[in-house]
C-alpha cells in the first residue's frame, strides 16, 4: 500500500474564480482568458471546419488552444479537433482546421 505524498507542484498562477481550460494541444491547463476557443462550424467553401472563436460566443460545443504554433501543430498531430468536438465527418477526421491556422497566421 503506497502512500501518497502530498506533494504540491508548484502553485499555478492562475487566480481563484478564473475558469481553467486545457489546451488540446500542448495538454496544459491554462485560464480561459489564455486559451483560444475554438468550435466545429464551417468553412468559406460550408464544408465543415474547426472555427476560431475568439469571443467565445460561438454556440455548441467548443474546445481550447493556446492561440500559438506550436499548440496548433501539436492539437493536428493529434486529431484533437475532431475529438475534442466530436465530429464523426466519415473518413477518420476529414475536418479542416485551415480556418484555425488562418486565425493564428492573421494575428501580429
Ligand atoms: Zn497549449
Amino acid at each position: 500500500m503506497a502512500r501518497e505524498p502530498f506533494n504540491r507542484a508548484s502553485p499555478e498562477r492562475i487566480s481563484p474564480g478564473d475558469p481553467v481550460r486545457t489546451c488540446i494541444g500542448c495538454r496544459q491547463r491554462a485560464s480561459k482568458r489564455e486559451l483560444l476557443r475554438v468550435t466545429a462550424g464551417s468553412d468559406t467553401h460550408g464544408h465543415p471546419a474547426v472555427v476560431p472563436d475568439p469571443d467565445g460566443t460561438a454556440p455548441g460545443r467548443g474546445a481550447h488552444l493556446h492561440p500559438t504554433a506550436e499548440c496548433y501543430e501539436l492539437a493536428v498531430r493529434r486529431k484533437a479537433f475532431a475529438r475534442a468536438l466530436r465530429q464523426q465527418s466519415g473518413a477518420g477526421g476529414g475536418l479542416s482546421s485551415a480556418p484555425v491556422q488562418a486565425w493564428l497566421d492573421s494575428q501580429p
